[in-house]
């Protein structure tokens, strides 16, 4: 019997690629997407680039993944962490760790088109697509889905990757905790007058955060995300009037910075499962938890959700378990709980504490920054996620 994948982003196409791949095509796995391929461009996605550590790229590359995505990434060798209006910052050079790239940036669209065209590669996986689940059936020992068309499709296990507001856990019954931090997403692609030169940039401002990603041709990509109601006098403003803000709450490390592409916003979302497993079903990555974009670690942890599953798997058809035993499946929840749980800790932490306007933090957290290349337990979480 097959594994079912709904949702083919990122980390739904990573498991399909991954678990193909480490069983020789031998096994059958059935994907199932809402959005068809030649409209991949997901609305959702637009502009939107994503930053990838260094350890994830080369697991990615274990699964033969990476040479894809190669071409469009753009190598990250410093990252430079500040905050506006004090003096403290710290950096981190991948040349200290003896890496050559502390993380990879690539376009989130052209990633997904790129992987999507790679599916014909692998007659194992079959696309349905575009198609939506209706109904889940739970069985001791298999899943039976219905699809919107009213095709049927039986399998040992159901993974959904089918992203924040994931149907298949709605379908499941699996619940969610929201965290709302009011506040919106700005992305964007900017020009400079000097080059980024492989430097990614995190600056904490009053009230929100921006990062500064190196990306291709020279350009850097932008996340800012503030309170809604700050970023709501935002929208109106033409490319002149938000380049002089960027520019006064950036800096001029970067030189002047002379261009803005078209703006996108998204309302920031996060939450988080009670638990992300049920009979014969597990979410994985956004569908299992959604994260405040400050610390760019959505993606990161969706993909070690897809790394840790791919090996229990693979271990469990090795001793001729079936894929979706429940055992396997407390496993795997069990394997992740501890990494979840931290990066969701560290990425609130983050937002708590840099969204705080009071200034008995402002000053604290300065300090922190001061001393942050002496501080080994801050420094190591930086490190840690960065290259992990
Ligand atoms: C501004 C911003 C910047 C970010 N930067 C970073 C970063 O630098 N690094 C990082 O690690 N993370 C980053 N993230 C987070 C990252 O974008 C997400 O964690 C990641 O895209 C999640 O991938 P996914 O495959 O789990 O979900 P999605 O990309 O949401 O994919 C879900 C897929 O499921 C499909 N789908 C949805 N519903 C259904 C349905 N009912 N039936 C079938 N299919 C369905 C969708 O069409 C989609 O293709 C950022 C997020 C934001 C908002």
């Amino acid at each position: 019997m097959s594994v079912i994948i709904v949702g083919a982003g990122l980390a739904g196409l990573t498991l399909a690629f991954a678990l193909s791949y480490l069983t020789q095509g031998k096994k059958d796995i059935k994907l199932v997407e809402s959005i068809k391929p030649d409209k991949f461009l997901h609305p959702n996605h637009n502009g939107r680039t994503i930053a990838l550590a260094y350890g994830l790229c080369r697991k990615i590359d274990a699964l033969n993944l990476w040479s894809l995505l190669d071409p469009i990434a753009t190598a990250i060798t410093r990252i430079h962490v500040s905050e506006l209006g004090s003096g403290g910052f710290f950096s981190l050079d991948a040349s200290t760790y003896g890496i050559p790239f502390l993380g990879q940036v690539f376009e989130l669209n052209q990633a997904k088109k790129i992987f999507f065209n790679h599916l014909e590669k692998n007659k194992n996986i079959t696309l349905y697509c575009p198609n939506t689940v209706i109904l889940v059936t739970q069985y001791t020992d298999y899943i039976l889905i219905k699809l919107n068309n009213g095709e049927k499709i039986k399998g040992d296990l159901l993974v959904a990757a089918d992203g924040t507001s994931s149907n298949i856990a709605r379908l499941c019954g699996l619940q969610w905790k929201k965290r709302d931090y009011q506040q919106i997403a700005l992305v964007t692609q900017i020009s400079t007058d000097l080059a980024h030169q492989g430097q990614a940039f995190e600056r904490f401002i009053r009230n929100g955060s921006l990062a500064l990603l190196p990306t291709s041709r020279g350009l850097s990509s932008l996340i800012l995300c503030l309170e809604q109601e700050q970023m709501k006098t935002m929208y109106n403003w033409n490319d002149k009037e938000f380049l002089t803000y960027l520019q006064t709450i950036f800096g001029w490390r970067l030189g002047k910075i002379t261009k803005v592409e078209k703006r996108y916003f998204y309302p920031i979302e996060s939450c988080t499962r009670v638990s992300t497993i049920a009979q014969r079903t597990v979410l994985v990555s956004n569908a299992a938890q959604t994260l405040h974009p400050i610390a760019g670690q959505g993606l990161n942890l969706g993909m070690r959700d897809i790394l840790t599953l791919t090996d229990i798997l693979i271990s469990a058809w090795k001793t001729g378990k079936k894929a979706g035993d429940f055992s396997t499946l407390k496993q795997y929840q069990k394997q992740r709980i501890i990494d979840v749980q931290t990066t969701i800790d560290f990425t609130d932490l983050l937002v708590r504490i840099f969204s705080h306007p009071c200034s008995t933090l402002f000053i604290g957290r300065t300090l922190g920054l001061m001393m942050i290349n002496d501080i080994t337990y801050l420094h190591n979480i930086f490190i840690k996620r960065s290259i992990q």
